[in-house]
């Protein structure tokens, strides 16, 4: 399969549609919630982020402190899109399960370091915007993630095996695969 190209497809596809529809065409009700257990810091947020038509400030600010950088503490704006494409994921996967989060916000000199210890880290990373985040759903084949993520068509997807971890974000329309 040539991915290159259906990743322009998938990309296109989504300019000129309101902005969150494709990702969120999967989710019922007029409340998004999204949990998440943070392996670092060992917690744990349960909160609804949208209500009444609209993003809700303090919801997005408690998940931009539990997916903060921990290894400095920053903490980062991160992006509505990719808590409604956890949603949307959560929902196709049929899972009440928080998210495990291995790597959320990532500050730019976290970034180096990691991008210098490993070549499975991108210098550019979508981390270091709040655009991407690493993750595993307890109970639910690694695999599994991947394949549904990756069916959503909404931004990238990295597997992991070896790490145990799926990598999504909002940026362009593409996969690869790590260790
Ligand atoms: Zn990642």
């Amino acid at each position: 399969m040539n991915w290159s190209r259906r990743g322009f497809l998938g990309a296109a596809a989504l300019t000129g549609v309101a902005s969150a529809t494709p990702v969120l065409a999967n989710i019922p009700g007029g409340v998004r919630k999204v949990g998440f257990h943070n392996l670092h810091t060992g917690e744990a947020l349960d909160v609804a982020y949208w209500e009444n038509g609209a993003y809700v400030p303090d919801a997005l600010q408690a998940v931009n402190h539990v997916l903060r950088d921990f290894r400095t503490g920053d903490v980062h704006e991160i992006s509505p899109k990719l808590l409604d494409l956890l949603t949307s994921l959560s929902a196709r996967l049929e899972t009440g399960q928080r998210f495990q989060v291995i790597s959320g916000y990532r500050s730019p000199q976290t970034n180096a370091h990691l991008h210098e210890l490993s070549g499975q880290v991108a210098s550019g990373s979508l981390h270091m915007k709040g655009q991407a985040i690493d993750i595993r759903l307890p109970g639910v084949d690694l695999t599994h993630v991947r394949d549904t993520a990756l069916s959503m068509a909404v931004g990238g997807v990295g597997y992991y095996p070896t790490s145990d971890f799926v990598h999504v974000d909002v940026g362009r329309v593409r996969r690869w695969s790590g260790s």
